[in-house]
């Protein structure tokens, strides 16, 4: 049994929004070279699996038919399914990839043929049931926990988004599900795309209490962020117990990176792993199905997203940053804000709902 599958393929880079666009397919090969050159030694703890492409079925298990209808059209003829996400003639087939790969990576877990699978350009959270956009056409993380629900008849799943942006597209498709646990750590919306994941959006109906936003200052680095995990993450993990754990992110949270202002440096991606692989085998027989598939300073990128696997195989080895830390970074105001302004409210708001924050 392998421990860590990586679901990769090659045609991953076919998912590319073009020349001077930010998501480009020479990411992949770029993170799976600097995968290769540094964890050559424990190759035997990791297996590549060649993904498959999902069919138009599972897409609909998410997805509206006419949404799906749209983006097959638009894609034909060269089109904005919104401005930031440019479809041109066969995109629609390589988004099913990335689902594919989350199924299939769901489905190696729960076989026991893996403790933990990573969906190698996964996490397209941005993409709602009717709609898509921030690069995501369709949401490969709700589909696979859909598929969890429906399939293995699973009753508490835990997401938790690391990525910059709030994933506002998972968070609208769960916003009423309350087996499924949503936690968004990401910057301030009032700062950036989307513009939304506030304290206030807790979910709904059934689900009130199942969403969780968590803001995070422009700045935020790991001091910060590891306060959230602890406070935040830690204790509704333990008290959800959920069966399986989602993480969606890749190195977009970096002080370095092109299109967000957070403050993460290389070691905060270690951490994400590490704090997946302990809840994980705390909670749910280390089942743990990551998505990493964001960041834009390509001079960050492979570092980072190798930093994420090492933490989750609990490889004790730190990247080095590609670029040199700004001035800015580890401004204490920001832990003080975030505790009294941010996990307080938090709290607050959800003290009805978990007894941890009572
Ligand atoms: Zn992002």
């Amino acid at each position: 049994m392998g421990e860590i599958d990586l679901m990769f393929s090659k045609d991953m880079g076919k998912y590319d929004f073009g020349p001077g666009h930010p998501f480009r397919g020479d990411r992949f090969t770029n993170f799976i070279e600097r995968f290769k050159e540094e964890l050559l030694r424990e190759r035997s703890r990791f297996e590549i699996v060649e993904p498959r492409y999902a069919t138009e079925e599972e897409i609909l298990m998410i997805h509206d038919p006419l949404y799906v209808d749209y983006v097959k059209k638009t894609a034909a003829r060269s089109g904005f399914l919104t401005l930031d996400t440019p479809l041109s003639p066969g995109m629609d087939e390589q988004a099913k990839l990335v689902v594919g790969a989350a199924l299939e990576g769901a489905e190696r877990i729960m076989r026991g043929n893996c403790s933990k699978a990573v969906v190698i350009g996964g996490g397209m959270h941005h993409a709602g049931s009717t709609y898509g956009g921030g690069f995501c056409v369709y949401n490969d993380v709700a589909i696979a926990a859909r598929w969890l629900l429906d399939e293995y008849k699973l009753e508490r799943i835990l997401i938790i988004d690391t990525d910059a942006h709030a994933g506002n597209g998972t968070e609208d498709i769960f916003y009423e599900e309350p087996r499924v646990l949503f936690i968004s750590l990401h910057q301030d919306p009032r700062t950036l795309y989307p513009g939304k994941g506030f304290i206030w959006e807790i979910g709904s109906g059934e689900g009130e209490g199942y969403t969780v936003c968590v803001p995070l200052p422009p700045g935020s680095g790991y001091d910060v962020y590891t306060l959230v995990m602890d406070e935040i993450f830690v204790p509704l993990a333990c008290e959800f117990k959920p069966q399986i754990i989602f993480r969606n992110g890749g190195s977009d949270p970096h002080f370095a990176d092109t299109l967000t202002n957070l403050g993460l440096p290389m070691k905060g991606f270690n951490m994400f792993g590490e704090y997946m692989r302990k809840m994980s085998e705390e909670l749910c027989e280390g089942k743990e199905l990551d998505f990493i598939g964001s960041g834009y300073n390509p001079l960050v990128l492979p570092n980072a997203w190798v930093s994420i696997i090492l933490g989750l195989s609990g490889i004790n080895k730190t990247l080095p940053e590609p670029v040199n830390p700004p001035s800015w970074l580890d401004d204490p105001r920001l832990v003080e804000y975030t505790k009294s302004k941010v996990i307080e409210e938090i709290k607050l708001t959800l003290r009805d709902h978990w007894n941890c924050f009572k």
